[in-house]
């Protein structure tokens, strides 16, 4: 299984990279959890515009979806004609969002561009990977995501406040990619994003092999978020890099 960091800014893109995508690829399949803005710039570094097998978003905030408005286009309007429609799964109401950010409403409500495919959290099997979902601690409803694939795993945490399902969904994992979106201050709101110490602190609960942290907002420093989760993480941790490819 192959990771590649589309977008690892939380919140609003920043100047290195754009919001919440990540391309997952194994036997040829591509994957893309969540498509935040700008993620689709930096899609076409690494697979063609339109090759995509896949996507599944954590939820419905626009840092993490909205890019597929702008994509709807691109696969619409591509010179070499319209591709198949592309399944596209996430929480209810995902179709109905993404088409009110139109002026006017979208043709087939985008159902010619994507097949749209809104569950509730399980298990789905997504081309070669086994997707385990879980509701994560955040506003609206948030997926959590365990992919597997040839006996390797990845969990993707979303946006998430401190989660008990977090850690039984991330147990035993191959990667875990957290977000980190603030230092830690008591003073933060509950149930809305993870401090650096806290994602260390699930990554340790875990028993995570590997900890990526992602979702760093950009007016935070970096050093902070990675110190603080390696204080609390006795693995391998390091913070989420725009465009790099890790192996799982
Ligand atoms: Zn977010
Ligand atoms: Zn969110």
């Amino acid at each position: 299984m192959k990771l590649t960091v589309l977008g690892c800014a939380g919140t609003f893109p920043g100047p290195d990279s754009p919001c919440s995508s990540y391309l997952v690829e194994h036997d040829g399949f591509r994957l893309v959890l969540d498509l935040g803005a700008g993620a689709v710039g930096q899609l076409q570094r690494h697979v063609g515009l339109l090759d995509l097998d896949a996507v599944y978003l954590s939820h419905l905030h626009a840092d993490h979806c909205l890019d597929l408005v702008g994509y709807s286009y691109a696969r619409q309007l591509h010179p070499d004609g319209a591709p198949p429609p592309l399944p596209v799964y996430g929480p209810a109401g995902t179709a109905a969002r993404l088409c009110a950010a139109f002026d006017s409403p979208p043709r087939n409500g985008l159902r010619d561009v994507y097949d749209f495919r809104e569950v509730p959290v399980g298990q789905q099997q997504i081309g070669p990977f086994t997707v385990t979902t879980a509701r994560m601690n955040h506003p609206v409803e948030c997926h959590g995501l365990r992919v597997e694939a040839g006996g390797r795993s990845l969990v993707y945490s979303g946006d998430t406040g401190e989660s008990e399902a977090l850690v039984e969904l991330a147990a035993d994992c191959d990667l875990l990619l957290c977000e980190a979106s603030w230092p830690d201050d008591p003073g933060r709101p509950a149930g809305v994003h993870l401090s650096g110490r806290q994602a260390g602190e699930h990554a340790e609960r875990a028993g995570a092999r590997r900890l990526l942290l992602t979702h760093l907002v950009a007016w935070t420093d970096p050093d902070v978020i990675l110190g603080e989760a390696r204080g609390a993480f006795g693995g391998p941790a390091e913070l989420a890099r725009c465009g790099q490819a890790y192996e799982l």
